[in-house]
């Protein structure tokens, strides 16, 4: 597991009929460019940083310093010209699989970009160092109503690791009616003491996987550029992850946007950087 970044399925576990492999190779295949169009709009959308987008940063990374949106940007355009290269051939299927969406094997990403580049044959295994699991990634994508776009941001987050080595050090978690509980996001990108593997929060899942994470960060820390030093929460895939969905929702549905950035502001005034949002859900369905 120690290379192995996962996103999991944390929510309801209803009876599935498995699809065909197929299926699921179908729509990843479909959410490629995609993934990148959203890329595209979020890197837009962080040259010419308006309120909105600095919203975005300061909620989800703790600032919205001019470092902080150039720190971002410049994250995301590596991403982006990082994913021209990754097509299907570079991921695995695998029925059977730990209880995550997809995982990337770092290490094996960045054998395959430097032999890449020096155009040097690399084995198989090397070569598809993104892991689907179709058991869980076709539930996620029902319950996402079908929307590629969900999946490019599963890509995305994958990717985050592959290119920028970020860390799980904190999902967000699924809630009812399609919500998404940002809570520990949020809380992160306020209370940067949360990346300490000693620290107590709520938010902790305590498991073998979080440990491991928090640890490495703190093991790496004196080597991060100083914003990540300072906000922990850029160096956390699923803060990136969710940082771009809001901000390319800002363009597709500034209603949705709207009510979203608006429970936020409310929930993070009424809580003091000693306490802990308990809850904050908000939409991030298309
Ligand atoms: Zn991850």
């Amino acid at each position: 597991m120690r290379n192995l970044k996962l996103l999991p399925e944390s929510l309801f576990n209803f009876f599935r009929k498995p699809n065909p492999i197929p299926y699921t190779r179908d729509y990843v295949g479909k959410a490629l460019p995609i993934a990148k169009d959203r890329l595209d709009v979020a890197i837009r959308l962080l040259e010419r940083p308006g309120a909105d987008t600095r919203r975005v940063i300061k909620y989800l990374f703790g600032t919205s310093s001019d470092d902080a949106v150039e720190y971002f940007l410049r994250s995301l355009r590596k991403i982006r010209e990082e994913f021209d290269a990754i097509s299907v051939a570079n991921m695995s299927f695998r029925r059977r699989g730990p209880d995550a969406l997809a995982s990337i094997d770092t290490e094996h990403y960045q054998l395959w970009l430097a032999a890449e580049k020096n155009g040097t044959p690399v084995s198989n295994s090397v070569k598809k160092f993104i892991k689907i699991y179709p058991e869980h990634l076709d539930h996620f994508y029902k319950k996402e109503k079908f929307a590629d776009a969900r999946i490019a941001d599963v890509l995305i987050h994958e990717m985050s690791h592959g290119t920028n080595d970020t860390l799980d050090l904190y999902y967000s978690r699924g809630a009812k009616n399609n919500m998404t509980d940002v809570a520990s996001l949020v809380d992160l990108a306020r209370k940067p003491d949360m990346a300490k593997p000693d620290s107590r929060t709520v938010h902790r899942a305590n498991d073998i996987q979080e440990t491991f994470h928090l640890s490495r960060f703190d093991q790496n820390r004196n080597s991060l550029p100083k914003i990540v030093q300072d906000n922990p929460a850029f160096h956390n895939a699923q803060s990136n992850e969710v940082a771009v969905t809001l901000l390319n929702q800002s363009q597709t549905d500034p209603a949705k946007f709207l009510s979203n950035m608006t429970v936020i502001q409310k929930t993070v005034e009424k809580h003091n950087t000693t306490d802990s949002i308990s809850k904050l859900k908000i939409s991030l369905s298309i």
